[in-house]
């Protein structure tokens, strides 16, 4: 038996794990749960693209190695993306690295820029593996509490003066997991200030860029006058197009920070399989239809969802974008002793909003990952429960 580094000794523990363990153990005894905690998007990938990987993988020269940063076609479809759907003008040959889908740039962007000790800036509550990214480059964390009564975004003229002096990093993330909140261009505006004034460089985290209600199209960050100089925005395939399995995405924005991203990623891997940049493109470049339908069903099983819990009693505000809604807990309960109570009497499973930091408690976060028909049925569940009458 080897022990672990002192390095991996710090990593945060896996929030998941022990939701997947409970709602394993409750199916274990035969009930049907509904499981609305994780994030996993349940439609399978469009056609065109599965298509489009099919072919690309027939192709004698997509068995070879990739170049190492990836292939120029998949640079230049995620160009003419951000082009298209934001309007931002992005250099295929230094504003844009190709990335083993989001989560991966998120956790390697701190070891790209700073040294131990240095200070990051992160939402909470907030995506979980920003932690890990920060855990392994050995550096600091300061929380920005995102509350209901600011929308959801920080506020930066209430976060520690010292603290905001040393840091160097700030993560952001709009469409936002887990609230379902949505940034504005005056927020954006803002942050490209306060980043500049204390020389910090903005990761934001766009996974949710394509998932807007109400006819809101989530803004890039890149949007932003100024945003390249202090920022960059990671952008996955996973959730626009159904693709969490194919691990594609890039990061897209300042050249230094592009550069830094690359030259750690030479030294981790040789790019993507050839076969799966080819798809991407294909999924950047061709009919966005089913990016339309992606959203409608989404916003179909919100309207279902949110409608369902009111007419039952619960007060609850609709998510303004991603697929997350982002619900408070009945008087009486904590987030996690809420979470036990839907998933042992209810069968049904949501995420702790403490799991996502400690701002995150007193809210539950439910994914609309499943059918309209789904979501009804865990309605009439919660129903049952009569908690609000
Ligand atoms: N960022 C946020 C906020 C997410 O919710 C997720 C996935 O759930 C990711 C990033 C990572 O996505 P991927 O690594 O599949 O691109």
């Amino acid at each position: 038996q080897f022990e672990k580094s002192e390095l991996l000794k710090t990593l945060p523990k896996q929030f998941f794990a022990s939701l997947v363990a409970k709602v394993n153990s409750i199916q274990a005894q035969g009930h049907d749960v509904i499981n609305l905690g994780q994030g996993n998007p349940d439609q399978p990938t469009p056609e065109h693209i599965v298509k489009s990987l099919q072919i690309a993988a027939e192709k004698p020269l997509n068995h070879k190695y990739s170049p190492f940063r990836g292939h120029q076609y998949l640079k230049e479809a995620a160009c003419a993306y951000y082009e298209r759907e934001h309007g931002v003008v992005l250099d295929p040959n230094t504003e844009v690295a190709i990335l083993f889908g989001g989560k991966a740039g998120l956790v390697e962007l701190p070891q790209c820029l700073l040294n131990p000790g240095d200070t990051v800036l992160v939402p909470d509550p907030g995506y979980p593996d920003y932690l890990s990214g920060v855990a392994l480059a050995q550096v600091k964390t300061a929380f920005m509490p995102l509350l209901e009564e600011n929308d959801f975004l920080p506020d930066y003229t209430r976060l520690d003066r010292e603290v905001v002096q040393q840091a160097k990093m700030m993560f952001l993330n709009y469409p936002n997991n887990p609230t379902g909140a949505s940034a504005t261009a005056e927020f954006f505006e803002q942050t490209v200030v306060f980043a500049k004034e204390h020389s910090m460089c903005v990761v934001h985290d766009f996974a949710y860029g394509a998932i807007g209600f109400d006819g809101e199209k989530p803004r890039s960050f890149l949007q932003t006058e100024g945003a390249k100089d202090i920022g960059i925005e990671v952008y996955t395939l996973s959730k626009t197009y159904n693709m969490a399995g194919w691990r594609v995405g890039f990061a897209v924005g300042n050249k230094s920070v592009i550069q830094a991203l690359e030259l750690l990623q030479d030294h981790l891997y040789v790019s993507l399989f050839p076969a799966i940049q080819e798809a991407a493109a294909t999924a950047l470049l061709e009919s966005q239809d089913c990016v339309r339908e992606l959203v409608a069903t989404y916003e179909g099983r919100r309207r279902v969802f949110i409608d369902g819990l009111r007419s039952i009693g619960w007060n609850v505000t609709a998510p303004k974008a991603s697929f997350f809604a982002w619900l408070k807990v009945p008087e009486g309960f904590t987030s996690e002793s809420f979470a036990d109570y839907l998933l042992n009497e209810a069968y049904v499973a949501v995420a702790p909003g403490n799991g996502f930091g400690q701002f995150g408690e007193g809210y539950v976060r439910v994914g609309l990952l499943t059918s309209e028909e789904r979501l009804q049925e865990a309605v009439k569940r919660i129903e049952a429960l009569k908690l609000f009458t």
